[in-house]
């Protein structure tokens, strides 16, 4: 199925290369990733080379200086063919360049862009055992001492932790402000008394490496301060704000695949004598899934281009992010009936479609937490 969305020229040109690498370069690794919970380093350098880890790094540093729309593009192409590896081109550009670029003085962004352009791989961590949802509930601190600031804390649950070389660390002056204490910092790996944990052994998304951070004394110089000191929860609402805008490109991507492969198994797969592609049942499941699948995409994309836009777009983001991960969902399950007991098995494309979907109502915050933002804005 053709995608009804209008694209530009230029979006067309880079949807169809990103594609192509999708198909040539990850497709033939996505099983054994998947098994040994592991990104091919192959997979990486790929990345780089292609420019899809720097999207919107302006040429200056190296980057594609590329468009916000860009790189949800770029994360939906991935995931049609391993959501896993969509999640380390989501955090790198719709997190941590997106807030390097925004926050960033001339000094930092000279300092991190042409590294994240060439091999550097960014995580953010923000969340912690006890302030997932309720994330400025924070407890990892950062005492000023002198021109620098210490961090202690445990940081949990962050993505990429494994490859990565810097940190977006969230922090707080000082636990009694609430959210006025927090603050963000760029950490290099690096660091004196930066821990990286066990991989968390996961039901989807495996080869997306998940860990806890350990700061024990980390001390980074007081230049390390992204954005102002307290104005960390700024950076946070804002970055992921949009970030979710590409989660929906990645549960759009996500079902997308799962559709195509169940398309193509419904004209190949043949009983009671015929396709059962020619079964009208079935083709009414197809029809629900390719119209779900468009509506998902629409709502993502249209909250991309009103961020472009600079307009107001947190309740579109929301509700692109609530409706993609609830469409993309139906969608990979019936794609497992549509290939009947062997989708339930390894050996068919589409059983790690639907262990990978979970997460999507989970991270860049839950269904819940979307619905909240949702209502607030169709009440204010
Ligand atoms: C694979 C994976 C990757 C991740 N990557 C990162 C990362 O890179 N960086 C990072 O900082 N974090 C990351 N996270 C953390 C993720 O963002 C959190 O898990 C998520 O925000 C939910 O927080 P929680 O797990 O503490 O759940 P909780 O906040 O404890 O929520 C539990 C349940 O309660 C509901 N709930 C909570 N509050 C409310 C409320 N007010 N109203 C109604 N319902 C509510 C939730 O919707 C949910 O269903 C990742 C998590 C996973 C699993």
């Amino acid at each position: 199925m053709a995608p009804l969305t209008v694209l530009n020229d230029e979006e067309a040109m880079l949807q169809a290369s990103v594609r192509r690498f999708a198909r040539e370069q990850i497709a033939p690794r996505v099983r054994a990733m998947d098994e040994s919970a592991t990104l091919d380093p192959l997979v990486l350098k790929g990345l780089f080379e292609l420019g899809l880890m720097s999207v919107e790094v302006p040429e200056l540093y190296g980057g594609a200086g590329g468009t916000f729309f860009h790189s949800v593009l770029c994360v939906e192409e991935i995931a049609a063919v391993d959501p896993a590896v969509a999640v380390i081109v989501d955090v790198q550009n719709t997190l941590v360049i997106n807030a390097l670029l925004r926050y960033g003085v001339d000094q930092q962004q000279a300092a991190w862009l042409p590294k994240l352009n060439q091999s550097l791989v960014g995580a953010y961590a923000l969340s912690e055992s006890g302030s997932g949802s309720d994330a400025f509930a924070l407890a990892t601190t950062a005492r000023p001492d002198g021109d620098s600031y210490i961090l202690d804390g445990r940081k949990l649950w962050i993505s990429s932790a494994h490859e990565a070389g810097l940190f977006l660390v969230f922090g707080t002056l000082n636990p009694a402000e609430g959210y006025r204490g927090i603050t963000c910092f760029l950490v290099p790996r690096e660091s004196d008394g930066l821990h990286i944990g066990k991989k968390e052994d996961k039901l989807g998304i495996r080869a997306s490496s998940t860990a806890e951070v350990a700061l024990n004394g980390v001390r980074v110089h007081r230049s390390a301060v992204l954005g102002q000191p307290g104005k960390g929860y700024k950076i946070a609402i804002e970055t992921l704000n949009e970030g979710r805008i590409a989660i929906g490109g990645q549960l759009v991507g996500l079902a997308r695949g799962a559709y195509q492969h169940a398309l193509v198994y419904s004209k190949q797969r043949r009983q009671f004598g015929k396709p059962i592609a020619e079964f009208q049942g079935v083709q009414f499941q197809l029809a629900e899934m390719a119209t779900k699948l468009e509506g998902a995409r629409l709502m993502v994309y249209n909250a991309a281009r009103l961020r472009e836009a600079g307009k107001s777009f947190v309740t579109e983001a929301a509700m692109a992010k609530l409706y993609a991960s609830t469409v993309a969902e139906e969608i990979a399950s019936q794609a497992i009936e549509i290939f009947g007991g062997i989708g339930f098995t390894k050996d068919s494309p589409v059983e790690k479609y639907y262990r990978d979907v979970k997460i999507g109502r989970i991270y860049e915050g839950t269904s819940n937490m979307q619905r909240i933002t949702i209502a607030k804005g169709i009440l204010s």
